[in-house]
């Protein structure tokens, strides 16, 4: 776990990893941190063995990866979301540290936030603390006040501040 990240994304879910992506596009320096062993925890853990997508395939469109197989009314089994996630992951490189739980997250006067992990199962030496800063752009209260957007841009002065990421 390194001391600093400037951005760490909590669980490697769909949610995590399209944050990810968008993140890894703006070349921006972060970290995945899922407590399952592997990717794709909620679809291959929690869901049974018979389980298919109840959405059709067309509506599969995590960011960069839009479903473009020979289906697209068809429906997704267990293993095949599994597997496109698997491969998303694989795809985009994206920095995904398994085994890794976070147990808490802590807002320091600094502005920086305190983030304890876990050991887990993975290569990460993730028993030592690591501290993370994030921003929220003040426009986003008032767009959407129970939504929290957590945005590096307005730390940087870039042009691109107060975007949606
Ligand atoms: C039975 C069922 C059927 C469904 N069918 C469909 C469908 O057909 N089509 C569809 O679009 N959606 C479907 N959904 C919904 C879909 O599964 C969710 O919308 C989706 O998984 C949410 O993604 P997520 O990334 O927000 O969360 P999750 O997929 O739950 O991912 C969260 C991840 O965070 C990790 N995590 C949690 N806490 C921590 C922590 N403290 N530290 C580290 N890691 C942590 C978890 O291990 C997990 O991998 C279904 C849901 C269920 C329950």
């Amino acid at each position: 776990m390194p001391k600093y990240v400037e951005t760490i994304i909590v669980g490697g879910g769909q949610a995590g990893l399209a944050a990810s992506y968008y993140l890894s596009q703006a070349e921006r320096p972060h970290l995945i941190l899922e407590r399952s062993p592997h990717a794709a925890h909620a679809w291959r853990d929690q869901r049974w063995d018979s389980f298919t997508l109840v959405t059709p395939n067309w509506t599969v469109r995590m960011p960069g990866a839009e479903y473009d197989g020979p289906n697209p009314k068809g429906f997704l089994s267990r293993e095949q979301v599994v597997e496109y996630l698997e491969q998303y992951v694989a795809r985009f490189r994206l920095p995904v540290r398994y085994g890794v739980e976070v147990t808490s997250v802590r807002r320091r006067p600094n502005g920086y936030y305190l983030i304890n992990t876990s050991a887990g199962t993975g290569s990460v030496a993730n028993r030592e603390n690591g501290e993370s800063r994030a921003c929220v752009p003040a426009g986003s209260y008032a767009a959407m006040p129970k939504i929290v957007w957590i945005n590096w841009r307005c730390a940087t002065g870039s042009p691109l501040a107060n975007q949606r990421t």
